[in-house]
């Protein structure tokens, strides 16, 4: 297998089985081994005399050759004891103390098997309100999020994962204005990601400058009203600050609600990208699409539509078998997935493609690429949904779905989402997700402090190939960051060369927004702002997401946290 060394590093932390001793018991190509054998099981369950070999061997060399990986929990937990294989839940969170404290007990369970969860504290009553059975005051959804970040804190995940959530508070909650500063120090609630759930109507009063009133979400009543610009401003200028809250638009994500007779989408999993109904799971996976290329006699590489067609596939055959062979933390929710039975396939490796293309990021012809490539893995991903729905049958909630009576029936109720792929990328060796390449040589910080420097391998390529390629250039590129200003290399490669900073907010969003068009769910994407960036480009960039069509948002200004994932120009 063509493993780098960072991969190795972090499989060999975290997801090859180990002895009580803590030693591995598993080398890398056991892992997917194990992994292969386990998903392909599920062929026997629907069809006794089914070659599980055969489907063994196709899924052992889909993930060793790297062209698709699963998501973490998959990796670390298929074939064993565990078994519980999906990254994203949501869990309700209900208006009292016996509902609160199970979704409490819910989310350890779950952080304890490797997945993240998302919470809508919406329902519960505002900050103040009084307690009929005691006569005393209710603490609101901010001070319940707390208890939630501590019981994460606690659980620690076991040595898997460190446990993430994310919270929502609907812009028109009477606590709006504690939840969009709660995370102002950035030592507070570190467990979460938090998101303003914003409305339509939201967005209208923002656009015309009015007020809309806030709703107490036990009596329906209007509390009082608020100007929505002003909470807008606070909004923008939190995540300003540093980061959060991320926001979302909720009456997008149940305008694509499949089945809107289950009631409402209120919540995404933790880094945004699939939105779930209360007790539903998703197990995602990705596609690399740097293995999606071929190159000509002459050294120009195209896509490979034929074999991105198969690899799509295969991975929806991988993902429904997943739903299968799951162990679910709840029964509950075991019940509520399989009604829909969402998988959520995705790319990574986006930039990387790119570079082999010779298209700028921030070009319309990158965009219009974007587009067009999640249309044609949408669409593959579909039909390949309809054909499992021949012999293993529809969705159970078919027949109350949107497809109802438009589409044949289908297997899963969505096929796609754009996962952030943080640690599958790693393991791929391909950038993240559809995200810009961050800096050509930088260090990452994963996992517990553990730094992992890195040179972009295609950077590296393409410039051995031109002979252009020097240590003294690399270092440059490391203490710079970014290509724009290194005058010795030729302006066709600095302008394909671009990393996050040197890409306007604007052109981040378009992307996005290319990327939403055709997926399923929603995409993670973080939109990269200079540390000098004005409070008035991340509102404008927010209104841009907004007519674009995006689902959501997430920004991060350079340098607005102590600590952050990636560094410019940190390298050893
Ligand atoms: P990976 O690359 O490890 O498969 P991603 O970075 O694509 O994972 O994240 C996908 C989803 O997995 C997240 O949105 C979240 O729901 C879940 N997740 C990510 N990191 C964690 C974590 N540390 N603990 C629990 N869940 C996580």
């Amino acid at each position: 297998m063509n493993i780098g060394k960072n991969a190795l590093m972090v499989l060999e932390k975290r997801y090859l089985t180990k002895d009580e001793n803590g030693n591995n018991i598993e080398t890398v190509e056991e892992l997917f081994r194990r992994v292969a054998a386990a998903v392909a099981g599920a062929d026997g369950l629907f069809c006794p005399d089914a070659d599980t070999a055969s489907v063994e061997k196709r899924f052992y060399d889909l993930m060793t050759n790297l062209d698709f990986l699963p998501n973490s929990p998959t990796l670390m937990n298929a074939g064993r004891p565990l078994g519980q294989l999906s990254a994203c839940f949501v869990l309700p969170v209900g208006d009292s103390m016996e509902e609160i404290f199970e979704a409490v007990k819910q989310a350890a369970l779950i952080h304890k098997s490797g997945g993240g969860t998302g919470f809508s504290f919406s329902r519960l009553r505002a900050a103040g309100s009084t307690v009929r059975s005691t006569g005393g005051v209710a603490s609101g959804p901010v001070s319940f999020m707390r208890v939630f970040n501590m019981a994460t804190e606690a659980v620690k995940q076991g040595g898997t994962r460190r446990g993430a959530n994310m919270g929502i508070l609907r812009v028109d909650h009477p606590d709006i204005r504690e939840f969009i500063t709660c995370k102002t120090n950035n030592a507070d609630i570190t467990n979460f990601n938090i998101s303003v759930g914003i409305t339509e109507a939201f967005m209208r009063a923002v656009e015309s400058g009015t007020s809309y009133p806030l709703i107490d979400p036990k009596t329906k009543s209007v509390v009082r009203e608020e100007s929505a610009p002003e909470i807008f401003r606070m909004i923008v200028e939190n995540a300003w600050r540093n980061g959060e809250p991320g926001i979302i638009f909720l009456d997008r994500l149940n305008r694509d609600n499949i089945v809107p007779g289950q009631g409402e989408i209120e919540s995404t999993n933790p880094c945004g990208e699939q939105p779930l109904l209360p007790y539903e799971s998703c197990n995602l996976g990705s596609i690399n699409l740097v293995n999606m290329l071929k190159e000509d006699e002459n050294g120009n590489y195209t896509v490979d539509y034929g074999k991105l067609k198969e690899t799509v596939e295969l991975a929806v055959h991988f993902l429904d078998n997943v739903i299968e062979i799951n162990k679910y933390p709840i029964e509950k929710i075991e019940e509520v997935t399989k009604l829909t039975r969402k998988i959520g396939l995705g790319v990574m490796g986006f930039s990387d493609m790119l570079l082999y293309l010779g298209i700028p990021y921030d070009s319309q012809q990158a965009v219009s690429l974007g587009e067009s490539l999640m249309q044609f893995i949408t669409e593959s991903a579909r039909a390949k949904s309809a054909e499992l729905a021949g012999p293993r049958g529809p969705f159970p909630l078919f027949g109350e779905s949107i497809y109802a009576g438009k589409t044949e029936p289908l297997r899963n109720g969505t096929v796609t989402t754009i996962a952030p792929t943080g640690t599958i990328s790693i393991i791929a060796g391909c950038s993240s997700g559809i995200e810009p390449i961050f800096a050509y040589a930088f260090v990452r910080n994963v996992m517990d402090n553990t730094e992992l420097p890195e040179v972009n391998p295609v950077l590296e390529e393409i410039l051995r190939k031109r002979g252009l390629y020097s240590g003294e250039l690399m270092r440059k590129i490391a203490d710079q960051g970014s290509l724009a200003d290194i005058q010795e290399l030729p302006e066709d490669i600095r302008r394909v060369f671009v990393c996050s900073h040197d890409i306007s907010p604007e052109s981040h969003i378009r992307m996005q927004a290319a990327f939403q068009k055709y997926t399923d769910n929603a995409v993670s994407k973080t939109v990269n702002f200079r540390h000098d960036a004005a409070v008035e480009e991340v509102s404008k960039t927010y209104l841009l997401a907004y007519r674009l069509g995006c689902k959501g948002v997430t920004i991060y200004r350079d340098g607005s946290r102590d600590s952050q994932v990636l560094n410019i120009g940190k390298v050893n």
